[in-house]
């Protein structure tokens, strides 16, 4: 099978119109987030017995699905998401995409779907991102966020087994700054009623039926007044594990006793790209991390006393979102002054530093597309 698909060659169709020139630039200019697309798009399609084949860049638009279509009914999907940055020298990079890959994979073998060659998933990048170069925002702090799925389409109703066939796409979206006005804290809502992933379920896996399931309590978040949702453990409703769909890091101390501890990885967290990045860039910036486990009531005890100086999510679309408050039905607390912390910050200087080509990438993190 590796003989064929290192000769699955991608067929390319370019757009018969695509977007004009100004009309571009005016998305480019203000993209908001995942509204707009670029002019084209990746298609794989997999069936059993055959693997992969059909490799296609064409141009951006509507796919026609049977309503029997599998993914319709069983909702057995898995996404990626992860940008491409414009460098000073006018190159364009991705961050860590052969990570994506893998995580991809990862989720594939929870959902039973086919497992894509990392290379072809990589390569599938490469080829989007070259022929929609004109579409990497050159705005400082914009990017082109890139989002691969993959899902069911054997047309059956069946459940006895999983679907026999797959599409792979890749689509692209110009996205401008995450915090417009700078970067503002989250309040979140510690949620009782919801949860968002239990042991020997999907949470480890970027699928979107945790996101379908996330939705009425980010509604009773909203209600609360709060941001985002804070997913507590299925068993105890005592875990800290993510909040919204970003990781958690909590900062204690400050100067040179400062610390970082984030929820370790249980099985019902989603192990982010981003968090496994700051737990290695932490430690050379001489902040120490440890992977571990922290109570929602070890969370207000921790901030009454000054312990916890400040918190943050991690994940690639905000990179780092600082957590300024917590609220839950029993009881309402700020982290520090409710104000981005200096370690916060740092860090996020640091990390975009590195994605935008203004810092040297020691890991090797950087992935040069053109
Ligand atoms: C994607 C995601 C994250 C963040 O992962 P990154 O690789 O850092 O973008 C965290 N939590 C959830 C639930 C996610 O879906």
């Amino acid at each position: 099978m590796s003989s064929t698909l290192e000769t699955l060659d991608f067929t390319v169709t370019p757009a018969p119109d695509p977007t004009p020139v100004e009309e571009r630039e005016r998305i480019l200019a203000n993209p908001g987030w995942g509204q707009h697309f670029t002019d084209h798009m990746i298609t794989i399609r997999y069936s059993e017995g055959r693997g992969w084949y059909d490799a296609k860049l064409e141009p951006y638009g509507p796919i026609a699905l049977d309503p029997a279509t599998s993914v319709l009914h069983y909702a057995q999907e898995i996404f990626e998401g992860l940008k491409a940055y414009v460098q000073p020298d006018g190159s364009v990079v991705t961050f860590r995409p052969q990570s994506n890959a893998a995580r991809f994979n990862r989720s594939a073998r929870r959902m039973a779907m086919p497992e894509l060659p990392e290379e072809l998933f990589v390569r599938a990048l490469e080829l989007l991102v070259s022929t929609d170069r004109d579409w990497v925002p050159r705005t400082e702090g914009y990017s082109l966020y890139l989002r691969p799925f993959m899902f069911a389409t054997t047309r059956a109703l069946g459940v006895q087994r999983p679907s026999q066939d797959y599409l792979f796409m890749v689509i692209a979206s110009p996205s401008g700054l995450y915090y417009p006005q700078g970067v503002k804290p989250v309040t979140v809502w510690a949620s009782q009623d919801y949860t968002r992933a239990a042991s020997g379920g999907t949470g480890d896996a970027k699928t979107g039926g945790n996101y379908a399931a996330s939705f009425a309590a980010q509604a009773d978040a909203v209600r609360a007044g709060c941001d985002q949702v804070v997913w507590l453990d299925a068993a105890e409703r005592r875990w800290v594990e993510e909040v919204g769909s970003m990781n958690l890091m909590f900062v204690y101390g400050s100067g040179a006793d400062t610390r970082l501890l984030t929820p370790a990885l249980t099985g019902t967290l989603l192990p982010g790209i981003t968090r496994d990045s700051l737990l290695k860039l932490a430690p050379d910036l001489g902040v120490p991390v440890e992977e571990g486990r922290i109570g929602i009531d070890e969370w207000e005890a921790g901030c009454a006393s000054g312990e916890i100086t400040e918190v943050f999510g991690c994940g690639t679309a905000a990179i780092i979102s600082p957590v300024g408050g917590v609220r839950s039905a029993r009881s309402a607390w700020t982290i520090g002054d409710g104000e981005p912390g200096p370690v916060s910050m740092r860090l996020r200087d640091e990390l975009i530093g590195i994605q935008y080509g203004t810092r040297p990438d020691p890991y090797g993190w950087v992935h040069k597309i053109i």
